[in-house]
């Protein structure tokens, strides 16, 4: 059976083709399965979104689908920007924006608890789904700080180390992540049903 994942995100593909591909024949991206979709992410959570995705996906292709969501979840702010991650700001993927906007929210906040959600869906065109959900757990810290990551990493601390995620490297991120975690959930699954 084939697996197409729903991202054209480069570095999550690498990712999820590497630890995906002793489960399938074939891995490939929606690029290179030639299938152009964009699903309307309209769910309350982050799993129903990653659903709906990966449900769509498998329908219009007959092969195995996967699709992940995830954001950041702010304990001070009833959780969100939650499943709004991506666009707290208003414009889409606009990190810096978003970053300056949970900083002017939190000014004054002595509470600064905050995790990281992600969740995973995969899904076989016969309607069969395998789920995992994990976190990240940390703090907003006052400023930015690290080149690495993306997102709300530069203001993501992880107390105990006193690193910020994105002052981590690709490999220890992926050890530690919501993303990384829910991932290898999923994996224990697929290998306790073979
Ligand atoms: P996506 O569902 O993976 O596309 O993530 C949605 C949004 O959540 C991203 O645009 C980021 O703003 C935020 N996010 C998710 N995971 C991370 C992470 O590991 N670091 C920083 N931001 C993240």
């Amino acid at each position: 059976m084939k697996l197409i994942i729903a991202s054209n995100n480069a570095h999550k593909l690498t990712e999820m083709k590497a630890i995906l591909a002793p489960f399938f024949d074939d891995v490939q991206s929606m690029r290179e399965a030639g299938i152009e979709h964009e699903t309307v992410e309209d769910g309350q959570t982050f799993m129903e979104n990653a659903l709906k995705k990966a449900r769509e996906l498998a329908a219009l292709s007959g092969c195995c689908a996967i699709a992940d969501d995830s954001g950041l979840c702010v304990d001070a702010l009833g959780g969100a920007p939650g499943i709004y991650s991506a666009r707290f700001s208003g414009v889409h993927g606009d990190d810096k924006a978003n970053n300056r906007l949970l900083l002017q929210k939190l000014e004054g906040v002595s509470d600064r608890g905050a995790h990281y959600t992600c969740a995973i869906a995969l899904v076989w065109p016969d309607g069969k789904t395998v789920t995992a959900e994990d976190y990240l757990y940390g703090e907003i810290a006052h400023d930015e700080k690290g080149g690495n990551g993306f997102g709300y990493d530069p203001l993501f601390l992880l107390p105990e180390r006193g690193l910020r995620t994105a002052e981590l490297s690709a490999e220890e991120k992926n050890r530690i992540s919501h993303r990384g975690k829910a991932l290898r959930q999923l994996v224990e699954k697929l290998e306790a049903m073979e």
